[in-house]
């Protein structure tokens, strides 16, 4: 085989050579689908372009039939490769089914075996004749099926093209930069295929279209280095928004929907009915953001309450006011979030802590009770004894401190056994009663009255003298003396015979002076009862 080297033969060589560099820089991104088809589709394009490179520089037609078959190879791979790409990269590899896969490979399998066996039916090749001598091209008079099949890649290359036009449209930087490489690197190879096909070209018989893709793979190799390709895939809004389990609303500046995601259409009762250019108000109308709102507020939250026939259901709604830029005006941006759950388990906590609190109230209710209980004579509901020598103690500690004197009064009611024995027990309780409201009305609210035992009473009387304690008990032993009692059973007159002492005059520790008032009652008892003694004065 005689070969000879064209300038056009070096380029396909580099494009090889390219290709498969780009290959190797996709290889880490192997294990995505994007990174996968990109490496085939570089392989398919290596194996294309060597092979157009013998071809060009072989002479005979007979050889030349052979390389053209070997291009084959990568040639009909390159082409649904491409389309493959840049479904995979725009996040449209959802539309690319088994069967389409299918189809895709067995037109391109069809075509290799129709090339391979084109001696016996003419469907690629009909006819071969000499084109530009200089650079040795062989022009090839296609067939129907090569036509067939152009015309199948021309409508995926259209369908390809649209993508890439309708992404960039809404892309952002990096990725916009991506689209537009990968767009180039699509065109350019693809228009010069048309014009190979249509037999547009300077010169009969060379194919462009390998050529062209030398751009190809330099492109790639740029974007790869520049703009991060394979790395940064971008995520398809359609995906985010729509497979998102948040609720998106966008509204225009008159607050009518303008895009609504099918999480937002499922919180919302009758989510489905939701036609873009419907109000606010009408769909939500539990969400009534005030035009303020929604004129100085770009992060406002507000909790709606949306009622179902059988429950209700809890929205957290986020608004965020997007300002509009010199093509667009102003939206405002609601983002829905089911908070019904948490909102149940917050009413449940709410509750228990509630019924904590009131369990809390009543055992803090029954403490102070108990605590009542426990310094309460049961019968007269006077302090009992555990709790006057308490008092006394403060009582006595005070007084020494602030230097006052505090009066004992220890009351006996007289002969009391006969008021049992002539009216009965409970009588006698009647009157126990009546007499302890009579010492608590008596006395000052400062004054500690008690049931020291019996039908015997202790008044703690603190900052007083022994004069102002006796006129007051004394005042008291006065009207009983004149006084009936009125119980149930009857009428009772009773007497009352007390002893006074002062701390600290007369005793320096309760025991004493409790003592020294006890002396002074049994004086009064002896010298012949109803009286009151107080150190040497009684009446
Ligand atoms: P004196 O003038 O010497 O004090 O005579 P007295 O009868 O009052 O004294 P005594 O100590 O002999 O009797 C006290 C009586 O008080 C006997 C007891 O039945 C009665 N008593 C004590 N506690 C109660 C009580 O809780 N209820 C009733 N109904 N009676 C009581
Ligand atoms: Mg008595
Ligand atoms: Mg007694």
């Amino acid at each position: 085989m005689i070969y000879t080297i064209y300038p056009h033969a070096l380029i396909l060589f580099l494009t090889t050579i390219m290709s498969l560099i780009v290959a190797l820089s996709a290889w880490s991104r192997r294990n995505t689908t994007t990174g996968f088809i990109l490496i085939l589709f570089m392989i398919s394009i290596a194996l294309w372009s060597f092979f157009s490179g013998i071809e060009a520089g072989t002479t005979e037609v007979a050889n030349r039939i052979f390389w053209s078959k070997m291009e084959y190879l990568g040639f009909v791979w390159a082409s649904p490769l491409c389309f493959l790409f840049v479904f995979s990269y725009t996040n449209h590899w959802k539309w690319i089914t088994k069967p389409v896969l299918i189809g895709i490979a067995a037109i391109s399998i069809i075509t290799l075996i129709l090339a391979w066996t084109n001696e016996f039916h003419g469907l690629i090749w009909r006819d071969f004749y000499p084109g530009d001598p200089k650079l040795n091209t062989l022009v090839y008079v296609h067939g129907t099926w090569f036509l067939l099949y152009t015309f199948i890649q021309f409508c995926l290359f259209c369908f390809s093209i649209g993508i890439l036009f309708h992404d960039l449209l809404l892309q952002k930087a990096p990725y916009r930069q991506q689209t537009v490489t990968i767009l180039a690197a699509v065109l350019i190879p693809a228009i010069a295929g048309i014009l190979y096909t249509f037999g547009i070209s300077p010169i009969p018989g060379l194919d462009w279209m390998p050529l062209c893709t030398f751009f190809t793979g330099a492109i790639f190799t740029w974007s790869i280095q520049t703009f991060r390709l394979l790395d940064l895939v971008p995520i398809a809004r359609d995906t985010l928004v729509e497979q998102m389990l948040d609720g998106m609303i966008v509204l225009d500046g008159q607050q009518r929907i303008i895009d609504i995601n099918p999480s937002a259409r499922n919180m919302i009762k009758g989510g489905d009915a939701i036609k873009p250019g419907d109000p606010l108000s009408t769909v939500l109308p539990e969400l009534c953001p005030s035009s303020e709102d929604l004129k100085k507020q770009s992060n406002t939250q507000i909790l709606s309450i949306h009622e179902t026939s059988d429950n209700n259901r809890f929205i957290d709604v986020r608004m965020t006011l997007i300002k509009g830029t010199k093509s667009t005006t102003d939206c405002s941006l609601l983002i829905l979030r089911d908070i019904t759950k948490r909102k149940t388990i917050e009413d449940s906590l709410n509750q228990a802590n509630r019924e904590l609190e009131r369990r809390i109230n009543e055992i803090q209710i029954l403490q102070n009770k108990l605590k009542e209980e426990s310094i309460r004579d049961p019968l007269t509901r006077l302090y009992n004894r555990r709790y006057m020598e308490d008092a006394l103690k403060r009582e006595f500690a005070h007084a020494t401190r602030d230097g006052y004197p505090v009066s004992i009064i220890m009351a006996d009611i007289d002969h009391f056994k006969r008021v049992n024995d002539t009216y009965g027990h409970s009588a006698g309780d009647e009157i126990l009663i009546q007499l302890s409201q009579l010492f608590v009305s008596n006395f000052r609210v400062e004054d500690i009255v008690c049931r020291f035992g019996g039908e015997e009473f202790l008044i703690v009387m603190p900052e007083t003298s022994a004069e102002t304690a006796f006129l007051r008990v004394d005042g008291l032993r006065r009207f009983l003396e004149t006084t009936e009692l009125k119980i149930s059973a009857a009428k009772i007159m009773i007497t009352l015979s007390a002893g006074i002492a002062v701390y600290p005059e007369e005793g320096s520790n309760i025991e004493e002076v409790v003592q020294k008032a006890d002396l002074a009652m049994y004086r009064a008892k002896s010298e012949g009862r109803n009286r009151v003694i107080a150190g040497g004065h009684s009446a």
